[in-house]
């Protein structure tokens, strides 16, 4: 087991630096592999602690899952392919921000006058808040007139009040208790009907995360990480490129893994360059690619069986977004909705209304932004027929978009080759049985990455996973 630090510790580091906080041995040669939140904040903070980083990235780019796609949309306009929002409860990422004086504002998250479509009717989110029967659930007498998301904040309600008394035991407790449900069992265990299952998982968008862990979802609404929400002003880029002034010259691009050996007194890692195979050797390494990558990487010393058991059963999620670039931003001028999202049962699922790029005139629609099987039926179809088929789908909610449509572009995280998924989400039991072998170091190489922190799917889990391998090895002999 790894000493455990509080998030207080890390947010000392970063306002304070590794050395002011823990005490360490003589200055080490570190390979970091991967240039996402993981990997430049381990290297950051290495470097000001003394130590030699060399951190190699595969792509062209810092950033990895941060990932602001400024192509091919007009000058000024851009869609977040990866992360978009940052719940201000973050604290371990909000000092990221204040370290690099980043400018923030508010993410809208639900919006009264954005539209539910279910079942081939539109309605304001206002009206079915109002009057959650019209849209014709089958819930039980006890439900009756109940919208989901306040019903799910009642029934969860005890727990929330057992970790506001007692804190990090309470924590424990529930982990103890409800790892092995999935949120579709949670649901059961507290007498759900299916109908009011149903309306959950279209209204409040986790139908596709039914068969998670209860404890993913759990986490964040008992974290209320959606409810105090902002966004880099500019771009989520701006986040890691504020590392590049301190860090650049140690970012190798387009240098690929493939490799990785380790004697009892150094590191080998193996990469491939576009002009062929080389080698780099240090006293340790921070891989921070994801498990998926991870699994076609070559492993000389072979791993503890604990940890290949992990890197093969860690489930990650799927995830597809498709953005359209509008000659007009017609759902404020014509719909007034400012911010926020609607919801649909349409191929769509969720569209977001992005409050950027007014100077342009124009306008950026998250057209769509879909989890597992949901985002899993997009990477099927091809590029330009996802752009089209999202039209159609968009055309039923906002007609005005067959004459406003200007570009489109989507990713599909499931099919990026350098991530091979969304992000980690646990199936029910995995926190349990695979949570201490993914963190723990296998001799001089360190795991980091979201998928190695509780904070799965958050930028703040990349910085609590890189900061904890980075104080390990500084500590190191
Ligand atoms: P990555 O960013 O994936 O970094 C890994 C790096 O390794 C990449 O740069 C990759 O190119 C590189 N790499 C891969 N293979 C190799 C190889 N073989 N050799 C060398 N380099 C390699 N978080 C939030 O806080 N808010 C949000 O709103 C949010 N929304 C999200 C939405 C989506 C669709 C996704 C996918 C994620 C979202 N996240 C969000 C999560 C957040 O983006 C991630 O947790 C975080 O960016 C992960 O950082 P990382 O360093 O762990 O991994």
């Amino acid at each position: 087991m790894q000493t455990k630090h509080s998030i207080q510790d890390y947010v000392n580091v970063v306002k304070g630096g590794i050395t002011k906080n823990f005490r360490g041995a003589r200055p080490k040669k570190v390979i970091i592999v991967g240039a996402g939140l993981a990997g430049l904040s381990a290297a950051c903070e290495l470097l000001e602690a003394g130590h030699d980083p060399l951190v190699l990235e595969a792509q062209h780019r810092v950033g990895g899952r941060i990932y602001t796609m400024r192509e091919p949309f007009a000058r000024g306009l851009y869609g977040e392919a990866g992360a978009m929002r940052i719940p201000r409860s973050h604290e371990l990422t909000m000092a990221y921000v204040d370290k690099f004086g980043l400018q923030t504002c508010d993410f809208v998250m639900g919006n009264p006058q954005a539209y539910v479509y279910v079942a081939g009717v539109r309605r304001r989110l206002a009206e079915v808040q109002a009057n959650p029967e019209l849209m014709g659930f089958e819930v039980s007498e006890v439900e009756k007139g109940k919208i989901s998301g306040l019903y799910w904040e009642q029934t969860i309600r005890p727990l929330v009040e057992k970790i506001e008394k007692e804190g990090e035991a309470a924590w424990e407790q529930i982990y103890a208790e409800y790892d092995q449900y999935s949120v579709r069992e949670f649901l059961e265990l507290k007498g759900w009907s299916e109908g009011m299952i149903e309306m959950f998982g279209l209204l409040n968008n986790q139908e596709a995360m039914m068969n998670s862990s209860f404890l993913e979802l759990f986490r964040e609404d008992g974290g209320n990480y959606y409810t105090n929400m902002c966004q880099i002003a500019g771009g989520a880029d701006n986040l890691p490129y504020a590392f590049l002034p301190t860090l650049g010259p140690r970012v190798r691009y387009g240098a690929r893994m493939v490799a990785v050996d380790q004697t009892p007194d150094q590191v080998v890692v193996h990469y491939q360059t576009r002009v062929g195979r080389f080698e780099a050797r240090a006293d340790y390494a921070i891989l921070t690619v994801p498990f998926p990558v991870l699994r076609h990487v070559e492993v000389l010393k072979p791993f503890s069986r604990a940890k290949q058991r992990a890197i093969r059963q860690l489930h990650y999620d799927a995830s597809a977004k498709i953005f359209f670039q509008t000659r007009r931003r017609f759902w404020e001028e014509d719909e007034g909705i400012y911010g926020g999202g609607t919801v649909t049962d349409l191929a769509i699922r969720n569209l977001y209304y992005t409050d950027y790029g007014k100077e342009t005139g124009r306008g950026i629609l998250l057209a769509s932004y879909t989890w597992s099987e949901d985002a899993q039926r997009w990477g099927s179809l091809l590029p330009h027929e996802r752009i089209e088929q999202a039209i159609e789908n968009v055309a039923v909610i906002h007609p005005q978009i067959r004459e406003e449509f200007e570009v489109g572009a989507s990713h599909m995280w499931h099919d990026d080759p350098y991530a091979g998924g969304a992000f980690a989400l646990f199936d029910p039991g995995q926190q349990t049985l695979l949570h201490d072998e993914i963190i723990k170091p296998e001799g001089r190489i360190h795991f980091a990455g979201e998928h190695a922190s509780l904070y799965h799917a958050w930028i703040q889990g990349a910085f609590e996973s890189g900061l904890r391998a980075a104080i390990a090895i500084h500590q190191s002999p």
